[in-house]
């Protein structure tokens, strides 16, 4: 089953060609979501104007730098065993210095620095273009720290380093933070406040990029529909804008459009979406361009509406069904996935089966699933006792994930004997003699090469499929191509 995260990834220490004149070595390595993979590619473009380059080694590096996920518990026990697996390389190379950036950062500075003296420098995710001077500090033997929210940096200035892509699909971020204060969720603390970032540079990333021969980008976002330019600062300063800036504001449909027509030829998603935020002119907006991919990652985190309530959703269950019924009506080949939480507190065994009955009325085509973990300084850590023992939430997750692969199959399976233009990625995973890459509905597709390459829009006939990949041949190139 598939995870939010790609677990093959997370962890990949990421590089590229370096720059001759660059002496000193960064190894630089990201866990968690897509926002941190792209945050660390913001972090290596300032390094290597700072004269770094980038190592896969870990034994010859200068500078090591974790970007860290504090989301759910397992993610944080992950990151403290690479610490040690640093601290014990350092001691063969004292000289190697270590750093600690993103949601950890944020949550756990003092314990890092002060208590456990474990690293040397302690980055927040809105800090990054401070990295030359704590370096400096850090060279002349001293900790360095700076953990400072910020209310306007989105990072719109700096043009990312691509760490160990494949040159045809790229993340670009377009809001940074979160206001929703869901109620388990630690974002909001460690990312702070939400803020969007200008279009205009926005637009010329995403031009750059298709300049460099990639086809493929994901906006990126904790919560992409609820994105708004009005010249820059807070979200929730808006209200307080002048009236000329209200009026020449841009939302998160009027960027999608932009976007889409200015490069008509480049696929385009975005990520995520959340239900209390998702309108029906986004939906329009996507029927109306072709090359933004019929795919919407819509988190449910439940599906009885008590619990909703409880996690501080902004919706009930009736109004995010009412929600997928826009979504088949306006779209009606768009896949949906989810994610949802089992066990939160005071979850009864009636809510559980509201979320199971909810997920037949949607099927997702795919889902990532997730036991609560209680987050120190959340609002339910401080509010709601975690309540549910740990194997009846594990039992229920496991309700859930084996009911989301039955939807997923089902999903799969109606790809089969029909032809799907697919962006080719990368060599399938299990033979060299087949291309993987990805239908517009986010399925992934598995064919023989023949004469095609990475970043060829190829018409794939299905033939077959697993529960998760579909299987086919190349009839020819996409119109798209
Ligand atoms: N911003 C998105 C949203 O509002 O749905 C996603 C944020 S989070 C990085 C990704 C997922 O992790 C969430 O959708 C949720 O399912 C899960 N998650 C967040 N906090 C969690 C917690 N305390 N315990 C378990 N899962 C959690």
């Amino acid at each position: 089953m598939e995870k939010i995260i790609d677990e093959t990834i997370q962890g990949e220490t990421l590089a590229k060609e370096g720059i001759k004149e660059n002496n000193r070595k960064l190894f630089i390595e990201s866990y968690g979501c897509q926002m941190n993979f792209s945050d660390s590619e913001i972090v290596a473009s300032i390094l290597v104007s700072e004269g770094f380059n980038t190592t896969q080694n870990l034994e010859d590096a200068d500078l090591v730098l974790v970007n860290t996920c504090s989301i759910r518990d397992k993610a944080e026990q992950t990151i403290r065993k690479r610490l040690e697996k640093y601290n014990a390389v350092k001691k063969i190379n004292p000289k190697m210095k270590v750093g600690v950036l993103g949601c950890m950062a944020e949550r756990l500075k003092e314990k890092f620095l002060e208590e456990e003296k474990i690293v040397d420098l302690v980055v927040g995710p809105d800090a990054y273009k401070d990295l030359p001077n704590l370096i400096k500090e850090v060279d002349e033997g001293r900790d360095a720290v700076n953990v400072i929210l910020s209310k306007d940096e989105t990072y719109g200035d700096i043009s990312p380093v691509r760490l160990g892509g494949n040159g045809v699909t790229a993340y670009v971020s377009i809001t940074r933070g979160c206001d929703n204060m869901c109620t388990f969720c630690v974002v909001p603390f460690t990312r702070g406040r939400e803020r969007s970032r200008n279009p205009q540079s926005i637009l010329e990333e995403v031009i750059d990029l298709a300049n460099k021969g990639y086809k493929e980008i994901t906006l990126l976002g904790q919560n992409v529909d609820s994105f708004l330019w009005y010249g820059g600062g807070l979200k929730k300063d808006f209200k307080s804008a002048t009236e000329m800036q209200k009026a020449t504001a841009t939302n998160f449909a009027n960027l999608l459009a932009m976007v889409a027509e200015a490069q008509p030829k480049m696929r385009i998603r975005f990520s995520t979406s959340n239900p209390q935020d998702m309108g029906e002119d986004v939906l329009h907006i996507m029927a109306k361009y072709k090359n933004i991919c019929d795919y919407i990652h819509l988190p449910v985190q439940s599906g009885s509406t008590r619990i909703l309530k409880e996690m501080n959703r902004q919706h009930t269950r009736e109004e995010y069904m009412a929600l997928i019924d826009s979504i088949r009506k306006i779209l009606p080949d768009c896949a949906i996935s989810q994610d949802i939480i089992a066990g939160f507190p005071t979850e009864t065994e009636e809510d559980h089966q509201d979320t199971l009955s909810l997920m037949d009325y949607v099927k997702y085509d795919f889902g990532f699933m997730f036991v609560y973990s209680e987050r120190p300084g959340t609002l339910a850590a401080r509010k709601i006792e975690d309540d549910i023992p740990l194997d009846i939430k594990k039992r229920r997750l496991t309700e859930i994930v084996k009911l989301q692969q039955e939807h997923s199959a089902y999903r799969t399976k109606l790809f089969v004997g029909n032809t799907f233009e697919v962006l080719i990625e990368k060599e399938s995973k299990r033979s060299n003699e087949q291309w993987s890459g990805r239908t517009s509905q986010n399925t992934v597709a598995v064919f023989p090469k023949e004469n095609y390459k990475v970043g060829d829009f190829v018409n794939v006939k299905i033939n077959d499929c697993t529960s998760a990949t579909l299987i086919g041949e190349a009839v020819g190139y996409s119109e798209n191509n």
